[in-house]
């Protein structure tokens, strides 16, 4: 039988020797390999600075309190994504307010967005929901009109363009995640991208304890650094990225064209003038198809099927304060119908062709 993980990490020995490299010059904390990290990937999304941090939920979390979100404002994050989006408004202070996604792209609507805009209302974070940019051409002329910011959590769409420029250039600033399920890692971390000069060195003190000079601490800070072994395996990583990507790209087109003929599943939408860099690929069942039963088939053929994600307005660390009365009906409806399929850049072409015969057997 075979045994297909939903995700699988693209490293390997050119990693496993950057690491070897960074452990044997002694010198494991925030160094030089980070510090070129930084500036490849600012290169990389055409943003004038990259700050680097140990994780994304720290380094959102930085990020609002450089803005100086915090009690008293409320931030408008989508209910459909990874709860670290709304828990970091929530560890900053600030009240978390849901808005309703796009029921075609799963990303954060902006018409629901503006009817949630109070006086009160400081940003706004939209999510590039499994690899595909938020509408951000709308959501960037809202912010402005509004005089909201805007931080994009790119967390899952490192690549991705939207009219032809990268994410992590939208807004005021951006989150990247390199957790091992996204498209490239480094186990652990995450990098901020700004063109704003002051906000780069708020953030560059809020990682390090607000010291601007040897234990001369300014502002109270935190202990968000990365460490050298992360920042060296980025750096390999980034190189690796476009590639992935195109594997990516073309592992979705043979989905796209394997799947279309089922009939009973939507397949991911991608909206014009967007690139779709596939961290996901989601799939939804139409009316009348259990999304559970479909998925335990799965199981049995030996592939892993994950839901991404189950609303966050409705875990009990939030339905317990109070957002339980919150409804955002595409939000809940999309959450019981789809389900993502292992689409990572090593996938072999039998186990491809695998998974879309054993969508077929599971369809009906
Ligand atoms: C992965 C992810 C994050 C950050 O997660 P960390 O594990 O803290 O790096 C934030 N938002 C979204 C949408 C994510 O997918």
């Amino acid at each position: 039988m075979q045994n297909i993980s939903l995700t699988y990490p693209d490293v390997g020995e050119d990693e496993a020797k950057a690491v070897y490299d960074v452990v044997m010059s002694g010198w494991l904390h925030e160094g030089k390999n980070v510090r070129l990290f930084e500036q490849n990937f600012a290169k990389y999304c055409g943003a004038d600075h990259a700050v680097a941090f140990f994780n994304g939920t720290v380094a959102l979390h930085a990020t609002l309190y450089a803005y100086g979100i915090g009690p008293g404002d409320e931030v408008i994050v989508p209910s459909f994504t990874f709860i670290s989006t709304a828990n970091c408004v929530r560890h900053a202070g600030a009240k978390a307010v849901f808005a309703d996604i796009d029921p075609q792209t799963y990303c954060i609507d902006p018409n629901d967005i503006a009817r949630q805009i109070t006086p009160t209302t400081k940003a706004i974070i939209p999510v590039h929901y499994g690899g595909q940019p938020a509408d951000m051409s709308a959501i960037s002329d809202l912010a402005e009109d509004r005089d909201l910011i805007l931080i994009e959590d790119a967390a899952e769409a490192h690549g991705a363009l939207h009219h032809k420029k990268s994410v992590g250039t939208w807004g005021d600033a951006a989150m990247f995640s390199f957790t091992p399920t996204k498209n490239i890692t480094t186990g652990e971390g995450a990098i901020v991208t700004t063109n704003d000069s002051v906000i780069e060195k708020k953030l560059r003190l809020i990682k390090d304890h607000g010291q601007i000079d040897k234990y001369l601490h300014v502002m109270l800070g935190y202990n968000y650094r990365m460490t050298e072994m992360q920042g060296a395996i980025g750096i390999v990583q980034l190189k690796k990225l476009d590639a992935i990507l195109q594997r990516k790209q073309s592992i979705a087109n043979r989905f796209n064209s394997g799947l279309k003929d089922i009939g009973v599943f939507t397949l991911p939408y991608v909206m014009k003038h967007n690139t779709h860099t596939y961290m996901l690929y989601t799939i939804r069942v139409n009316d009348g198809i259990d999304r559970n039963k479909v998925m335990k088939k799965l199981t049995s053929f030996g592939i892993q099927s994950k839901v991404y994600f189950p609303p966050v307005h409705t875990q009990p660390c939030y339905a317990n304060i109070g957002y339980g009365r919150v409804s955002l009906p595409v939000t809940e409806s999309v959450a019981r119908e789809v389900f993502s399929i292992p689409c990572h850049s090593r996938l072999k072409g039998n186990e491809i062709n695998y998974i879309i015969e054993s969508l077929h057997r599971a369809a009906y």
